[in-house]
């Protein structure tokens, strides 16, 4: 099956991650530009003008506006049940999150209803919101388990996250984050509790049936600390599952360095960042992931993304999708955020939510690009350029999405 887009007003050449400044704010555009896609992959772009010749089996007319590659939205907590309006209403009248967290608010909610949920349920809830990512330009999307907390719920979140990406286009990458928080029946024991997510027959069985990629961990004051988050990683990590850490992102625990020393895939969150982590990321092939809806959700302080990008880092976006800090689906909205927040330009936004995003899940050689070779996750825009995609905050831009070079959405 050969595909043609053509009449593209301006094609973004995103280059394959890790994107670092000066690239990072600087990528090539293509003026009146054509894409041919063969089967999965982007066999040939360049001017309209010089397309090759050959016959085509489709193809799409871009209208003379911008393509992109589609969104990777590397960080999601999108499998959950139950909402959390009642503590959005808290904080708006000053309740901060660790005050909802210790009056046995917040994260337990989200637990005690996936726990009821049966898998079935999930997999329904998992649907939809997918279905409204996609229709947002999401082609790829990560998502941890950690509402389970429990060997047997957090199985069952991972099972639900391999049934959706066998059913609908996302693409999915699972991560296994039992260690999410200490659950209830676990007050004051997170070692025991650690111990019982870590048990060889659960990781084993993880393993075997092909549950997750990576295992990640909340190392923050009231979850777990710098040496259980090291203990549970590398529990993890001798059954094939690479890390990944929320470090620093309401206080300052270390978990950046010790993501850098486990040559962790990715390190999320980072507004409490300081000199000497940035120091660490730089000298690592770790990803850094800001995830600014927090910081717009719950009106809190954002990571220094302009601090990072200055100093080479490959920064990575993605909207942290969760009931509970987060309740954002919408890619296109994470761009206009980090543009007004982080300060970075639309264009460093778009490489941070492709390229960048696709590295820090370990598929920067396949996908967030506009490469050769590459696949054919594209976006169809119905807007000129991708500042306009950022100043247009809160409106859905995306006209087209193809994922692996067929049209999964058309708006
Ligand atoms: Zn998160």
């Amino acid at each position: 099956m050969r595909t043609l887009i053509r009449n593209i007003g301006r094609l973004y050449l995103v280059p394959p991650g890790p994107v670092r400044a000066p690239q990072l704010g600087d990528v090539p555009i293509l003026r009146d530009a054509a894409v041919c896609i063969d089967d999965e992959r982007i066999a040939w772009f360049g001017r309209d003008s010089n397309r090759p010749p050959d016959p085509v089996d489709a193809e799409l007319d871009a209208n003379g506006q911008a393509v992109v590659p589609g969104f990777v939205d590397c960080h999601t907590h999108l499998l959950f049940a139950g909402t959390r309006e009642g503590e959005f209403v808290d904080r708006i009248r000053g309740k901060t999150y660790v005050q909802i967290l210790e009056a046995g608010g917040g994260i337990h909610v989200s637990v005690d209803a996936v726990r009821r949920a049966s898998e079935t349920e999930l997999v329904g809830l998992g649907r939809d919101r997918l279905r409204r990512m996609l229709a947002a330009g999401t082609t790829t999307a990560e998502v941890k388990s950690g509402y389970g907390l429990s060997p047997e719920d957090e199985l069952k979140m991972l099972r639900a996250i391999r049934r959706l990406s066998g059913e609908q286009p996302v693409e999915l990458v699972a991560t296994y984050l039992a260690a999410h928080t200490v659950p209830r029946a676990y007050a004051d024991r997170a070692e025991a509790y650690l111990a019982a997510v870590t048990a060889d027959d659960v990781l084993e069985r993880i393993y075997r049936d092909d549950l997750a990629e990576f295992a990640d961990v909340f190392c923050e004051r009231g979850a777990f600390t710098p040496a259980q988050a090291e203990r549970f990683l590398r529990e993890c990590e001798r059954h094939g599952l690479r890390p990944k850490l929320h470090a620093e992102q309401i206080t300052h625990s270390g978990a950046t360095r010790l993501g850098v020393a486990l040559n962790a895939v990715s390190v999320d969150h980072l507004e409490e960042l300081d000199d000497e982590d940035i120091a660490a990321l730089r000298g690592s092939a770790t990803i850094p992931v800001l995830l600014p809806g927090c910081n717009f959700f719950l009106n809190a302080r954002p990571a220094p993304a302009r601090r990072m990008i200055d100093a080479g880092l490959p920064v990575a976006l993605a909207t942290d999708c969760n009931p509970g800090s987060s309740m954002i689906e919408s890619m296109p909205l994470i761009l206009s955020i980090a543009c007004t927040l982080l300060r970075m330009t639309p264009v460093e936004a778009l490489v941070a939510a492709t390229a960048n995003a696709a590295a820090a899940i370990n598929r920067a050689d396949r996908i967030g690009a506009i490469a050769t070779g590459h696949q054919a996750d594209l976006l169809l825009l119905d807007v000129p350029n991708v500042e306009r995609l950022a100043y247009d905050v809160g409106r859905n831009a995306v006209r087209t999405v193809l994922k692996r070079g067929r049209v999964v959405h058309q708006a």
